[in-house]
């Protein structure tokens, strides 16, 4: 289980508990972060944008089951033999990529087809973003880094592929409703400031 003490070092010079505390350095304190930043209308727009593009960088990140477990870097320092194959590319393959990239490459789908059939996905399973609490989906996908897991060496094959890429499409499919609804919250929430209609801009 995630644990915000353990898992979630303080900034650089900063006192655990004190004033300064209140956003940590791990992806999970950094969605609460950048939601914040990119809510908070009195920032400059281009803070705003950088904080929009953390934060769909994180919501994703933290989605992916290997990004959230501590076993050997994230499964980086996980050699496997993928399909056959000990070399992905110019690189040695390893676990971590294989959940980035690998097992999606291996549906053979182009990123259109892979959108349509998550979006078939989650109408086929009336799923929702549930809970909006990043803490939880880190200990959603840590569940997932633990059921997934391989020791080194070890393949990556047609059997792992058809039982793990219900995972993946799923995770992708829950990281997509969860930006979603995020997004929808900070931006559909009331302007800060009244303005009446008739004094805004024309175009
Ligand atoms: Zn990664």
């Amino acid at each position: 289980m995630y644990d915000r003490d353990r898992d979630c070092p303080a900034q650089p010079g900063v006192k655990l508990g004190s004033r300064n505390d209140k956003w940590r350095d791990c992806a999970t304190d950094r969605i609460l972060f950048f939601e914040a930043r990119l809510k908070d209308q009195s920032l400059d727009p281009a803070d705003r944008a950088t904080a929009l593009k953390y934060l769909v960088h994180f919501v994703g990140d933290i989605h992916q089951p290997m990004h959230a477990t501590g076993v050997e870097k994230g499964a980086n320092g996980i050699p496997v033999v993928v399909f056959g194959s000990a070399t992905c590319g110019q690189y040695n393959c390893n676990l971590h990529a294989v959940w980035d990239s690998g097992l999606l490459l291996h549906t053979g789908l182009s990123e259109p087809d892979y959108l349509h059939r998550l979006e078939k996905g989650i109408k086929a399973q009336h799923l929702s973003a549930g809970v909006d609490d990043p803490a939880v989906w880190t200990n959603e996908s840590k569940k997932a880094s633990d059921e997934a897991m391989l020791p080194k060496g070890a393949a990556v094959d047609e059997a792992y592929y058809t039982r793990e890429i219900p995972v993946v499409d799923q995770r992708l499919e829950l990281a997509g409703l969860r930006l979603a609804e995020v997004l929808n919250g900070i931006f559909t929430a009331p302007p800060q400031k009244f303005m009446p209609k008739h004094t805004a801009n024309p175009d």
